[in-house]
């Protein structure tokens, strides 16, 4: 097929502003289009060579660009530089230029669109030394066969300006028209689009096997599959009933959602937008590759930058120094993260993601190889609000946002590329920030890992209760401690430590070693939370929670001036959690 076919539709493309004309004219193109180029023609069509998730791009330079079209026409760089100053269009600079082109050879071969995608592929994917004046040579070959419209389409496409504004959208329902039989065929089509993320594939699957071809597409490695997303209710009784009086309610990490393609040693990550990112989180490659079991697999997960020494969950932008290149080796060793995994959609040759949510957590629970470093999201079946409240109280204290809540039933299938109901999410409607510091007494401790190993890994912290004269835990804390804290720590506390919980001391906690109320240390922490653990305050604000400080991290001052009785009290804290709220109505 001729290039000019493919450009005369995108002008009458350009010039329509009707949605319905523009599907229009691509159902025309695409019935005129052979099968074997119509993956080709669809990736053009939007600018691309490739889907989006190849993350190949044409983005040739327009410096570049102008030196090609000034080899094609015989011009001056300068003058074309000229032109475009006063356009801002280096493609109608092109089409100007050609038209006055000074000698046409005679030799001029008009433009397939195999010819046109494999140059551009060739100018995509040159590379290294000599590769600049290589793709200046290509480009300025397809030029100088180009007519002066064609010209200014490839320059546009390879400068990443052809914004012809066709959505993935508009292509589907122009696929079921020229292909399916009809717009009522378009659910079929769509849905294998978001099992696969590639318009191209799915139109070449569709023309040459036809629709039915489509009903049986499955999901392949390689292919990112587009994300089932969760809707949003504010309160667990709504959720139980939206969910139909039961489901599985499951911590809502913080922190970056990937989709992992494991085909024997090789592993794909994925992100939320269907970036590859597997060059940013080797240590997540390497968790699957070690803990999956099964040979070939896709399967979604949080990954979380956790503080291995002491277990604790990092604010979610840690992983944000994942997102440049040369701090990625830095940070996995500082925070590697922890993958905890909520869905599996493929195992050993078997698409999943038509199975109901119980079946597909059953092949995930056997396939993995749970340990400290990968696990699978916490969770609970639950039937009532006082459960789901607890448990969503010890995820947010856990360092989570919230929990989504799955739906039980047999059609909760995974649906690709949907918001929907199966899934419901319960945050939080308020963030609130700590803003002053307090004096806590340390009651005990719990052993370090990793590179604390022989010292504490976090101590277990507690504020006092003047009316009974005990002290109430708040919180685990193991950050803000320098190595000099760490190796003088043990020390420290030794003269302190007892065999058993001391009787001023009031937990629910097991710590690994127990010390007499003694030592104060200044701690200031994300905001203060609803806790089902921590015995700070328990009762005071809801029955059956107490309060616990969120991300506390040590400020450095060991308040060596207070005794315990002077550490900050629960009231305080009482008052503290209220004085948050006050403000967060104000907000
Ligand atoms: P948000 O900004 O609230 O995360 P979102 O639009 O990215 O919203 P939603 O589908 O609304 O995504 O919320 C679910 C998100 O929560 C997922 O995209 C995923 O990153 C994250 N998540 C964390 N833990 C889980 C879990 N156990 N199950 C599903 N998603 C989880």
């Amino acid at each position: 097929m001729y290039y000019s076919v493919v450009t005369e539709v995108y002008e009458r493309i350009e010039s329509t502003t009707k949605r319905l004309e523009m599907t229009d004219y691509l159902v025309e193109l695409f019935k005129k289009t052979p099968k074997e180029i119509i993956d080709k023609v669809v990736y053009l069509t939007q600018g691309k060579l490739y889907p989006d998730f190849m993350g190949i791009e044409l983005g040739v330079a327009e410096r570049l660009a102008l030196r090609a079209l000034a080899k094609a026409s015989g011009r001056k760089e300068g003058e074309i530089e000229e032109d475009l100053a006063k356009t801002g269009d280096l493609g109608e600079s092109a089409q100007r230029f050609l038209e006055k082109r000074r000698q046409v050879s005679f030799f001029q071969k008009p433009l397939t669109v195999d010819r046109v995608y494999q140059t551009l592929d060739k100018i995509a994917k040159a590379t290294g030394e000599g590769s600049m004046d290589l793709k200046v040579n290509l480009l300025a070959g397809l030029l100088a066969d180009a007519s002066p419209k064609e010209a200014k389409y490839l320059i546009r496409t390879v400068t990443g300006k052809l914004r012809l504004g066709v959505a993935d959208m508009t292509i589907l329902d122009a696929l079921a028209i020229a292909y399916g039989g009809g717009k009522g065929t378009r659910d079929i089509i769509e849905r294998a689009y978001n099992l696969s993320s590639d318009l191209g594939k799915v139109a070449r699957a569709l023309a040459e096997g036809g629709i039915e071809n489509l009903k049986n597409f499955k999901v392949s490695l390689g292919n990112p599959i587009r994300p089932m997303l969760a809707e949003r209710l504010s309160s667990p009784a709504e959720i139980l009933e939206k969910l139909g009086g039961k489901c599985i309610a499951e911590y809502k990490y913080d922190g970056e959602r990937i989709q992992a393609h494991k085909d024997g040693d090789k592993v794909l990550l994925f992100s939320r937008r269907l970036e590859n990112i597997t060059s940013q989180y080797p240590d997540a490659v390497e968790l699957i590759r070690t803990h999956v079991k099964a040979k070939e697999a896709i399967i979604e997960a949080e990954c979380v930058a956790v503080n291995l020494d002491t277990g604790e969950m990092m604010p979610f932008q840690e992983l944000m120094h994942r997102r440049r290149k040369y701090d990625i080796a830095k940070a996995a060793e500082e925070y590697p993260v922890s993958l905890f995994a909520f869905d599996i959609l493929y195992v050993d040759g078997k698409d999943l993601t038509l199975e109901p949510y119980t079946a597909r957590h059953k092949v995930l629970e056997e396939i993995i190889e749970q340990s400290d470093r990968f696990q699978l999201a916490k969770y609970i079946i639950v039937d009532n609000v006082e459960d789901l409240e607890k448990f969503f109280e010890e995820a947010v204290e856990a360092g989570c946002e919230g929990l989504v809540c799955k739906s039980l039933n047999k059609d909760s299938i995974y649906q690709a590329g949907a918001r929907g109901w199966l899934w419901i999410k319960y945050k939080r409607d308020y963030k609130s920030e700590m803003t002053d510091t307090v004096d806590l007494v340390v009651v005990g401790a719990f052993y370090g890992r990793g590179k604390r190993a022989g010292t504490y890994g976090a101590l277990l912290l507690a504020a006092y209760n003047h009316d009974n004269d005990t002290f109430e835990t708040i919180c685990k804390c193991g950050s803000g401690f320098t190595d000099e804290d760490l190796k003088s720590l043990p020390k420290m506390l030794e003269p302190y430590k007892i065999g058993h919980r001391h009787p001023r001391v009031n937990s629910e906690i097991e710590a690994d070693v127990w010390f007499v109320p003694r030592m104060v240390i200044e701690v200031i922490g994300a905001e203060i939370t609803l806790s089902p653990i921590h015995t700070c305050a328990r009762d005071v604000i809801r029955k059956g929670s107490g309060l616990a400080i969120r991300f506390p991290r040590f400020t450095g001052r060991y308040r060596t001036d207070k005794s315990p009785e002077d550490a900050t009290t629960v009231d305080e804290i009482v008052e503290m959690y209220k004085r948050q709220l006050k403000k967060i109505e104000i907000e």
